[in-house]
């Protein structure tokens, strides 16, 4: 039986504003995304920074989907946060930040929806099947792995992107894995090239940053790909899908169901 459908996810850093989400939304739906993302609770690096909009930030992400059709993946970075985000939500985003904190994890897994699971930038793959199990120990066994980057002594890009996650992921592991070019490059330039790669190695999907306006975006501007660019991605990554036996879930397919856990590589 062939792996499931490479899913693009795709959407704003931050939700920003209603008309920006939903022209974001619309964009990434048209470029074939199958889900949308967007951040209403944002994990700034400084306090300074953009927080997100909260639980109003959620209220669009629930209008996009009703126009979409786009299930929604969001981050919980907070407890107190669980039931509003799981209200909306299809897929619960725990972020780089958060990867190594057990009752935020445990509070995700209490959701029963998927929980996609961002490596630490300082995590070994070790540690993020660890903190996989977390979530499996409750009884969720929809854990989506993602490849963000870590951090290495290389800074001509944000991160350091490890390619070599999927494969060695792939070996141990049946969950999902998903590549995040955008923050590991942290520049738009970047972003496509990456993505295409993460297609080619053998992840299960992309989760890429895209703005209405990215030198207008509050949060990972420079990251962003235009709507134009974001088509044109997708565009290019169906070949390559074909060249290793894959296809793109289509917008509107049902999520895959979950299959087994974190100790039962593929073909055990
Ligand atoms: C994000 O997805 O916008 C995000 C904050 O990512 P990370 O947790 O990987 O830094
Ligand atoms: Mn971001």
């Amino acid at each position: 039986m062939g792996r499931p459908g490479f899913v693009v996810i795709a959407g704003p850093c931050a939700v920003e504003s209603r008309e920006g989400l939903l022209a974001t939304a619309h964009a990434a739906r048209e470029a074939g995304a199958a889900m949308l993302r967007g951040g209403a609770f944002k994990p700034r690096t400084s306090p300074r920074s953009f927080q997100g909009l909260g639980r109003d930030g959620l209220a669009f992400l629930a209008e996009a989907r009703v126009a979409t059709g786009l299930p929604i993946v969001t981050e919980l970075l907070d407890v107190r946060h669980a039931d509003d985000v799981a209200e909306v939500a299809d897929v619960v985003q725990i972020g780089a930040r958060n990867m190594a904190h057990p009752p935020l994890l445990r509070e995700a897994a209490q959701t029963g929806l998927p929980v996609l699971l961002k490596r630490g930038f300082g995590a070994t793959l070790e540690e993020l099947l660890d903190a996989a199990e977390y979530v499996l120990a409750e009884g969720n066994d929809h854990v989506i792995l993602v490849e963000r980057g870590i951090r290495t002594f290389g800074d001509a890009t944000r991160f350091t992107l490890d390619l070599a996650a999927v494969p060695v992921l792939r070996s141990r592991t049946h969950l999902p894995i998903i590549v995040d070019p955008s923050h590991a490059a942290g520049d738009a330039r970047w972003v496509p090239d990456l993505a295409r790669a993460a297609a080619a190695v053998g992840a299960d999907g992309i989760m890429v940053e895209s703005h209405h306006a990215p030198s207008e975006a509050r949060s990972d501007g420079a990251q962003a790909l235009t709507h134009g660019e974001l088509a044109e991605l997708v565009a290019t990554i169906d070949p390559i899908l074909a060249a290793v036996g894959r296809v793109r879930r289509t917008p509107g397919a049902p999520l895959p169901a979950p299959t087994a856990g974190v100790g039962d590589p593929v073909g055990a």
